[in-house]
């Protein structure tokens, strides 16, 4: 290997390894999520000229105007639904680069993704395909109306944020099942229910901002 790649290769190591020090300082507990966090190369998920950038404590371009939230804000999520979901079928609207994806497919046994622009649906498909993740099931669609076939998640995890959650999507989530989505309110905040019936009880929330949930699918 070449000393200016030996370099490059130590540079991102401690870029991640001080990803994973933010974590842990801010809260974040779980080993698992943690090592997995620090073996991921996100720097591949975003916009090449942001790849510097990847291990930062902000949230970052990956294309058509599209962002991937800040690693503490994608460990919050998957860390709430660790501690409160079934870990069996899980449904992600907005796939955008595939990094949520990749977290899922590590600790869910399924995965249904969806994203609504078809060249981010393309190239995350393809990302993971690389990685050899194969419990994924990808969807160029539109979130709002659900996975197409009638079947049941333990959990949805919403990465784009809505004033409301379309209906479309709690009705396919089990009895007890988990829901996380950001909701654009007077302060924006991502929440984290669980079902009961046609009741809902909040059991954690965070402030924090996400693209919005858009209408309809777009065939670029
Ligand atoms: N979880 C992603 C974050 C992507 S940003 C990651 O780890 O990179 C949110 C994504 O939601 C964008 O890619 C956007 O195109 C997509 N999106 C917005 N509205 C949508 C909708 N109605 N259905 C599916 N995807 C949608």
């Amino acid at each position: 290997m070449t000393a200016a790649l030996d370099e490059l290769l130590k540079r991102s190591q401690s870029r991640s390894n001080q990803m994973i020090e933010h974590l842990k300082s801010h809260g974040v507990e779980h080993k698992e999520l943690l090592e997995l966090m620090a073996a991921l190369p996100r720097h591949e998920f975003v916009e090449p000229a942001f790849s510097h950038l990847a291990y930062s404590p902000t949230p970052l371009p990956i294309g058509r105007n599209q962002t991937i939230s800040q690693p503490l804000t994608v460990a919050k999520m998957t860390s709430w639904l660790l501690k409160y979901a079934r870990l069996g079928r899980v449904l992600e609207v907005g796939t955008g680069s595939g990094y949520q994806t990749c977290l899922l497919a590590h600790f869910f046994n399924k995965v249904h993704t969806i994203e609504r622009q078809k060249s981010l649906y393309v190239q995350a498909q393809a990302r993971l395909k690389s990685m050899s993740i194969n419990n994924v099931e990808f969807l160029h669609g539109d979130g709002h109306l659900g996975w197409p076939q009638k079947v049941e998640m333990d959990a949805i995890i919403v990465t784009a944020m809505a004033s409301k959650v379309p209906t479309a999507l709690t009705d396919m989530l089990k009895e007890d099942g988990i829901l996380i989505m950001p909701i654009a309110d007077a302060v924006p905040a991502i929440g984290c229910w669980r079902r009961h019936g046609n009741k809902w009880k909040r059991l954690e929330s965070a402030v924090a901002q996400f693209v919005p949930l858009l209408e309809g699918k777009i065939d670029a």
